[in-house]
């Protein structure tokens, strides 16, 4: 009943199926979203948690797939933990990444007040029986000028702490062995590794 042979990844962003996907096991079957006609549900949760469990929860009912799905983005303490759950509607405001990135980095400059940030993932795995797990994983660092043209979204503008390179100028597969997306896998595979097998 929970054994995991095939998952929905639940999202619609290209960047964050590819990390999930190579996170998973390989003999496991990644269902794209692009294989349904289906709109992402309004994210009104009030955390990356909430809204993690939101689209796990619609997209599962919808298909009857096991799901996983991701909520994630980047908060920046000296901006109130701004963008925070709104890092891809930033985007959407200001036109597109690299707006929102010279946005971001005009008031970490403006504000003076240091450039600590943090990456925050909630993920979140939901079978059609109503179970569901969710764990949440964090990277601290710091924020950069624009570096970089690997990754997603604001990968150019964030160094993790301990390392010199923004997560755009990573090699791919450094980036997915230290991210926030990879460390709340790393919680949640302790608990769905007995269901892969
Ligand atoms: P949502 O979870 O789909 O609402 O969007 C989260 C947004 O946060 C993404 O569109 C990206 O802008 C940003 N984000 C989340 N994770 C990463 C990452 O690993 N690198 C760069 N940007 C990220």
């Amino acid at each position: 009943m929970y054994k995991i042979e095939k998952i929905l990844i639940g999202t619609h962003n290209r960047g964050k199926f590819k990390e999930i996907s190579d996170l998973l096991p390989e003999k496991v079957e990644k269902i794209s979203l692009n294989e349904f006609n289906l709109k992402s549900p309004k994210e009104d949760g009030k955390t990356f948690l909430e809204n993690s469990e939101i689209k796990a929860n619609f997209f599962c009912q919808k298909t009857k797939l096991i799901t996983l799905s991701d909520d994630s983005g980047l908060e920046i303490d000296c901006l109130g933990g701004e963008p925070g759950i709104f890092s891809s509607r930033w985007a959407e405001k200001f036109g597109n990444f690299d707006n929102a990135m010279t946005e971001i980095l005009n008031k970490v400059k403006k504000s003076n007040k240091g450039t600590e940030a943090q990456f925050i993932c909630s993920l979140t795995i939901q079978w059609p029986n109503g179970k569901k797990i969710t764990e949440v994983g964090k990277i601290k660092g710091n924020i950069s000028q624009k570096k970089g043209i690997n990754g997603f979204g604001y990968d150019p503008i964030f160094v993790p702490k301990g390392y010199s390179k923004t997560f755009g100028e990573m090699d791919y597969k450094k980036k997915l062995s230290i991210d926030h997306r990879y460390i709340a896998y790393k919680k949640l595979e302790k608990k769905i590794t007995a269901y892969f097998e």
